[in-house]
């Protein structure tokens, strides 16, 4: 059986010296789990959070790069920026980069494409809104996510890889997809990988579900067969319970 990867997205939220707080308590709380743990925090905490997880069982993201190794690019960062600073997993295509700065199939591409050949591990994130959803458009929108978000990756690229279905209505708004949902989504998406990659490749992927994920309903989802983890905003923030999240399927 796959162990779990729990993933923090801390988003646009804590300073250094809150950080520091939440790693320190957040470190012995995690420290005996077989799950993966990842916080993947905002640029100005990295080397914080570097500095603080060293020696554990935590695992440093960042939320976001560029596909250039340098360049005119302002306010973006690059690949080679986040390993040189200790980072090991970012954040690719979140739906409120998709939805608020542009983010296309093709830049997530682009973006995975970038991190992967600087040694990063991707978190690529997919998922369909409410409109979508409710006009029974979910396989078709998730199919196309994944085929032109994931147009040349190869199969060796692939094992670096962690998806996050994350619903776009399940974000941020307190309404969490029932277990059964996001089992069904996370099955189906994987078939779209078993359809180009074949079914071990596709079992071997990490397919995390994210959205309003917290302490009361993780459980329940980390038991579905298809859900590998998960990719927590919110409740991310609080250490107790994130910590929670981590040790809700051991
Ligand atoms: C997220 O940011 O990826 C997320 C799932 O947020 P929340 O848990 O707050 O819904």
């Amino acid at each position: 059986m796959k162990n779990k990867i729990i993933a923090g997205n801390w988003k646009m939220n804590k300073t250094r010296a809150e950080a520091e707080s939440l790693i320190r308590e957040l470190v012995p709380l995690v420290a005996h789990t077989p799950n993966t743990v990842v916080i993947c925090v905002p640029f100005t905490d990295i080397y914080t959070a570097v500095e603080l997880t060293r020696g554990t069982n935590i695992h440093v993201g960042a939320q976001n790069c560029h596909w250039k190794e340098s360049g005119a690019y302002t306010g973006e960062i690059a690949p080679s920026m986040l390993v040189e600073a200790g980072v090991e997993y970012v954040v690719i295509g979140h739906s409120e980069r998709r939805t608020y700065f542009g983010e296309t199939d093709a830049t997530v591409l682009a973006r995975t494409k970038a991190a992967l050949a600087a040694g990063l591990k991707p978190i690529v994130c997919i998922g369909e809104t409410l409109a979508e959803r409710q006009d029974g458009r979910m396989e078709e929108v998730l199919t196309r996510q994944v085929t032109e978000g994931f147009r040349d990756i190869s199969a060796e690229e692939l094992k670096h890889i962690t998806v996050a279905y994350e619903p776009v209505w399940a974000i941020g708004t307190g309404v969490t997809a029932t277990d059964e949902q996001a089992n069904d989504a996370i099955r189906y998406v994987r078939g779209i990988f078993a359809a180009k990659y074949g079914k071990e490749a596709a079992d071997r992927l990490y397919i995390q579900y994210g959205g309003s994920m917290n302490d009361g309903n993780a459980k329940g989802l980390l038991a579905m067969s298809d859900v590998d983890g998960g990719l927590i905003g919110g409740a991310s923030l609080v250490a107790s319970k994130f910590a929670a999240i981590v040790h809700a399927h051991e």
